[in-house]
């Protein structure tokens, strides 16, 4: 394998110290770039005021990664990620098509800056490169090279969910979202069902099919060889993992931490819920409070001796939706405690702050529940990190909305509809009431998993799939 060039749209570069940022995702890549040398290419995170002319890129060195950044103009910024990638793509791929707010000028700032990354990163590119991609704010970026003349193997991997063909069809440009995929030689995504949504809209479409020599959905539903606007590539399924062995290490270790001490302290020999979610409508917080509620009138016995806490850092606070959900979780949160607390006990602790990793771990060993419900997810790392976390000898349960890519692997979680506040209520009481030996059981299944499919399987499966892709073909898609 040649170097490997990583671009996203925000690049974890270690500090000053050589530290690497938290977070297996950042962890595995860089040991992928380490190994083969190369370059991780992306946004600064900086807005500079728009003269015209984008400032030169930033290049630093760490080993053997090469860390290449460009500013992008404060309307880049607006129109590129706070408009086209978090105001249409994030919401209409979560399935909410009624937050989608499609402009014009949103999507040509969206395939401007698609472009200047393209000529920043082409004098870099050498001929064995191979070249990955993330998420959904570059999804046109292989085209844009292809159209400057790269042969290099391109792959892209989704991190967040595909929705459903009526709903991409929803946005105007679906057709140039389909189009850009096809320029990749493999198309990377969290789960099957996100696959299959994503091949349902190209024969939706009648713009392509799995080939003649794929395998068929039956033989194999996590992987196609496809043809569509005149390329053939490859889709694959690759749900992202954690560092499994590393986070159970990081949760033992944090059983007598000062965070955790004042929690069991506070909670009196309560039994703990735990919630944790970047404030974000997709999360399915307003949802989860309700269920909750629900699940203390079900069950007046547990009023009194259960405490969901609630952990939601601020998130894209910029976008009025996330105010307005804010408000809504505050203003329910609120409504629950005064109406089931008593003047000893508060239903739900809610905390609009971020909690740093070594805390989660500990707090998620404490809990009894983990109540991981989001509405829609990619796949959620919180479930995996919650099943990482548990005492092996007396293991929580994980309450998981079916809507997760999670739930998709994690098959000892009990599954809960989100949208149901009855079915999760009772989903909460089952978890809290289940026998140690079944709890063990469904640990253990979901922990060996866990412990193969890891954050670096993650990684060194899709590089290997992307080594293996078709050869390098000329051409753009059109
Ligand atoms: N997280 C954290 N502190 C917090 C809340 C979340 O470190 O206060 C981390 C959490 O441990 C997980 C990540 O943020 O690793 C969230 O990933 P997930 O896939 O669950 O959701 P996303 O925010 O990417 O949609």
């Amino acid at each position: 394998m040649g170097r490997l060039i990583v671009v996203s749209n925000r690049v974890p570069v270690p500090d000053k110290d050589g530290n690497m940022p938290a977070g297996g995702l950042a962890v595995a890549v860089h040991a992928a770039l380490q190994e083969s040398g190369g370059i991780w290419f992306g946004w600064s995170g900086r807005s500079v005021e728009d003269n015209g002319t984008p400032g030169p890129v930033e290049h630093s060195r760490n080993g053997a990664i090469e860390y290449v950044l460009t500013d992008l103009s404060e309307r880049d910024v607006d129109e590129y990620y706070s408009g086209f990638a978090n105001r249409v793509l994030w919401p209409l791929f979560h399935c909410r098509i009624d937050l989608a707010e499609y402009s014009r000028r949103d999507k040509d700032g969206y395939f401007r800056v698609n472009r200047m990354f393209a000529d920043r990163l082409m004098p870099l590119i050498e001929p064995d490169d191979i070249i990955w991609i993330h998420d959904y704010h570059l999804i046109p970026l292989a085209d844009e090279l292809r159209r400057r003349g790269v042969q290099n193997r391109i792959g892209f991997f989704l991190h967040i969910p595909w929705p459903p063909a009526d709903i991409l069809f929803a946005t105007p440009i679906y057709d140039q979202i389909l189009k850009s995929l096809s320029a990749y030689d493999l198309v990377g995504f969290q789960t099957d069902h996100d696959m299959d949504n994503y091949i349902s809209c190209l024969i939706r479409e009648g713009v392509g099919d799995r080939t003649a020599d794929s395998p068929t959905a039956k033989e194999d539903p996590s992987r196609a060889k496809l043809s569509a606007y005149g390329r053939t590539f490859h889709a694959q399924t690759f749900g992202i993992g954690i560092e499994t062995a590393d986070f159970a290490a990081l949760a033992a270790a944090s059983t007598d931490t000062d965070t955790v001490l004042d929690m069991r302290r506070s909670m009196g020999g309560r039994d703990l819920i735990i919630g944790v979610d970047r404030l974000d409508y997709s999360k399915g917080i307003p949802n989860r409070i309700m269920a909750f509620e629900r699940f203390l009138e079900l069950n007046p016995d547990r009023v009194g001796n259960v405490t969901l806490l609630q952990v939601a850092p601020p998130s894209r606070s910029d976008v009025p939706e996330y105010r307005d959900m804010q408000a809504e979780v505050e203003s329910l949160a609120g409504h629950v405690n005064g109406v089931m607390g008593r003047i000893d006990w508060t239903p739900i602790r809610y905390i609009n702050q971020s909690v740093d990793r070594n805390s989660l771990a500990g707090l998620y060993r404490e809990a009894r529940v983990g109540l991981v419900t989001p509405l829609r997810d990619g796949m959620n790392l919180v479930a995996k990190e919650y099943v990482a976390a548990q005492d092996p000898d007396d293991p929580g349960v994980l309450v998981l909305s079916r809507f997760a890519g999670a739930a998709r692997e994690l098959k000892g979680a009990v599954l809960c509809n989100p949208y149901d506040s009855e079915q999760t209520a009772r989903a909460i009481e089952w978890a809290l009431s289940m026998t140690l030996e079944e709890r063990r059981s469904r640990w253990r299944d979901m922990m060996d998993y866990l412990l193969v499919n890891d954050i670096q399987t993650w990684c060194t499966s899709y590089l290997a799939a992307l080594e293996r892709s078709a050869p390098p073909q000329t051409g753009s898609t059109e």
